[in-house]
């Protein structure tokens, strides 16, 4: 299977170094040199433009920062030098409206698309352990899944087109406003004498429970893996966090959802960014929380 791959930055660069580890033949390309470098280094075959790339590849994936950079690089590079056998996959997180966009030109011309953003970080690009939520014609997923599948521990299809992103952003939102509950929690236990370590314990076996507590607890100690542990470096940088509850703000407006809890976590998050922590995990939020930010290098 040749694949063309676009986009090899954190995460992209990983999931096309896995496509190559599968025997597939890719042909990879970004703007920025040591990326192209390092899929060189990885096994793929670099390219000189998005053109050269895509030109015979029997599926195409694109990896890249936002809405805009997709739009742009289907209109210009993808849609006008792909076979039309080629089966068109974005894994960027990008606007609902922008997926469906695309789909909507990439179907026009006669294409197969499929939106397939992914959650996992880039250890799990690394290790091909990402979970897909799939946007795509019915028909047309299993070979969707054939292709992703050297990416993933897990490919869903979420529904037609731009469902795969609907699911992420929706996904992300229960996540960025249960982090700051169970922050806001642990700043009120301390409070009132209450050790954090045994909130953990109490609050992991009762009603309280979530992923925010049971993997990622943001007081240093009771889990070993969470980025609380490390000074909050690596996980998930809270600038991604609040890129992704910016979408769902957006997607509440166009839509016309009430979304309060999700506009105040962005706030929050923003709030976050702005004191200089953006590229800290969103964990550490719990420290602004607690107003002891002196316990975090900026
Ligand atoms: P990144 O900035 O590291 O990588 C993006 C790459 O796209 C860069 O290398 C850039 O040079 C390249 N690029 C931009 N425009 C291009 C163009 N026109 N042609 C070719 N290459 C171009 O970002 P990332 O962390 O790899 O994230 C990529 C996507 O994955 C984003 O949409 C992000 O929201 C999503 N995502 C990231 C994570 C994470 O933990 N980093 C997790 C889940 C999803």
């Amino acid at each position: 299977m040749r694949i063309a791959f676009i986009g090899l930055g954190n995460m992209g660069g990983g999931m096309a170094a896995n496509q190559a580890k599968a025997g597939r033949q890719v042909a990879a390309f970004d703007l920025a040199a040591p990326a192209l470098e390092r899929a060189a280094a990885a096994g793929c075959a670099p390219a000189a433009s998005v053109a050269e790339a895509v030109g015979d590849a029997d599926a195409v994936i694109t990896m890249l920062p936002a809405g805009p950079h997709v739009r742009k690089v289907y209109a210009e590079d993808i849609l006008p030098h792909a076979p039309r056998s080629a089966l068109l996959i974005d894994c960027s997180t990008i606007d609902v409206e922008s997926a469906r966009a695309v789909a909507e030109q990439a179907k026009t011309q006669g294409f197969r698309f499929a939106d397939a953003p992914v959650s996992g970080g880039v250890a799990a690009a690394d290790a091909g352990t990402l979970a897909f939520m799939v946007g795509c014609d019915e028909p047309d997923f299993a070979d969707v899944e054939a292709v992703i599948q050297p990416m993933a521990r897990a490919v869903i299809r979420a529904g037609d087109h731009g469902a795969g992103q609907a699911a992420k952003i929706c996904n992300n939102m229960v996540l960025g406003i249960s982090m700051i509950g169970v922050c806001e929690a642990i700043a009120l236990a301390e409070k009132l004498g209450l050790d954090p370590e045994r909130f953990f314990e109490i609050a992991s076996k009762s009603s309280g429970q979530c992923w925010s507590i049971s993997s990622y607890y943001p007081w240093p100690g009771p889990v070993e893996a969470a980025p609380s542990n490390r000074g909050y470096q690596g996980g998930f940088a809270t600038a991604m966090m609040l890129k992704d509850l910016k979408l769902a703000q957006q997607a509440a407006a166009a839509s016309g959802a009430a979304t309060p809890m999700g506009a105040q976590a962005e706030g929050l998050y923003a709030l976050f960014d702005r004191l200089g922590y953006g590229t800290k995990d969103f964990s550490g939020v719990l420290q602004m929380l607690r107003g002891r930010l002196d316990e975090l290098q900026a």
